[in-house]
């Protein structure tokens, strides 16, 4: 007989592990954890650099917890540390290598397809977040500069003259990390940055008035071409300037294709519709996390999704 949980959760991520912790916590016996890389919190492996300060109040956000999961500031590995002893405390079922490819629900039981096999549930919480796919340009990168555009900081070296595009706390953070061994310019579109949270600016007006970073704001870039096999960036204003690489931090898109194999009834805009107990069109059907946010979620923000939707399905069993 194929066991018929009472919560599938598709994401290793906070919003994830948040949903799956709580569940535990509150006494729900049959939870899986589902996670398409070999580990869980992808997002924060892959695109946090080392040692990043981890703010709990992200692009200013200030966040009460909710739930039993306590959360601090930290660094990259301390959250990590934090996120494997929550798993490993309370006994998460989890399965990695498992890539979701949808859900079909038959009969009030969901079946969720994925490549480790078919598994049962009354419940199912999506919270596979948005940077699997990072946003890009609206101009088109060309082929030959792909090893030069990046969108996290996995190919950057030292001693390179680099663009970091974006206004957020990410796109400050990689700019001011990247200073340390590189020329780095960091560019804008508006004429102040206005997301970011106040300790990024502070560090950002700091390394500005140092001149560990340009930066070059009120400015757009309308297209890239490669010189020589360098990226050269043209501007709005009818410049151009040469750099060996260029970073976009522009945050990252909802997987809309995903999020219809699953059922998920989108708005207009290709946003999911879902209501206060973040339980979509599709009774038993939940979304947590970033994609429950048109732009900028937070970890905290995350965890509170998790006790809010396990605190439901908990009162309905
Ligand atoms: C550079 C950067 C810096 C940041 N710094 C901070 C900070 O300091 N403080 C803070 O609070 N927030 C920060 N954030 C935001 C924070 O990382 C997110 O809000 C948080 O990770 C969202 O959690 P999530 O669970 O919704 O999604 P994610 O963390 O994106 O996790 C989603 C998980 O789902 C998995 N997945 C995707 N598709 C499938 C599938 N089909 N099947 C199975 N698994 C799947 C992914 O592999 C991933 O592990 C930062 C974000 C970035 C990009």
């Amino acid at each position: 007989m194929n066991t018929i949980y009472d919560i599938i959760v598709i994401g290793g991520g906070p919003g994830g592990i948040g949903v799956s912790v709580e569940s535990k916590i509150l006494g729900i016996k049959k939870v899986l954890l589902v996670e398409k890389s070999d580990n869980h919190s992808q997002t924060i492996r892959k695109f946090y650099k080392d040692q990043k300060r981890v703010d709990k109040d992200w692009q200013g956000q200030s966040v009460s917890l909710d739930g039993n999961i306590d959360f601090f500031d930290g660094t990259k590995e301390s959250t990590i540390d934090y996120f494997d002893s929550l798993l490993d405390n309370h006994l998460i079922d989890a399965k990695f290598n498992c890539e979701v490819d949808k859900v079909i629900k038959t009969n009030d039981i969901f079946e969720v397809n994925t490549n480790c096999g078919n598994y049962f549930t009354h419940n199912i919480v999506i919270s596979v977040g948005r940077m699997g796919k990072p946003n890009k340009p609206s101009y088109n990168i060309p082929p030959s500069l792909r090893t030069q555009v990046n969108f996290n900081l996995d190919k950057c070296g030292n001693n390179e003259n680099i663009i970091v595009i974006g206004g957020g706390d990410s796109a400050v953070e990689y700019a001011c990390e990247l200073s340390q061994s590189n020329r780095v310019t960091l560019c804008y579109r508006g004429a102040s940055l206005m997301r970011p949270n106040p300790t990024n600016k502070e560090m950002f007006e700091k390394f500005v008035s140092e001149n560990r970073v340009t930066s070059k704001l009120g400015v757009d870039i309308e297209g890239l071409e490669s010189e020589h096999g360098k990226v050269k960036v043209l501007y709005s204003d009818g410049t151009s300037q040469v750099f060996d690489r260029a970073i976009y931090a522009l945050g990252g898109t909802t997987p809309v294709d995903f999020l219809k194999k699953c059922s998920v009834q989108l708005d207009e805009h290709g946003e999911p519709i879902f209501d206060e107990n973040y339980e979509t069109k599709t009774k038993g059907l939940f979304i947590a996390g970033d994609i429950a946010f048109k732009s900028g979620g937070s970890i905290a923000i995350a965890l509170n999704h998790g006790y809010k939707i396990a605190t439901y399905i908990l009162n309905k069993i």
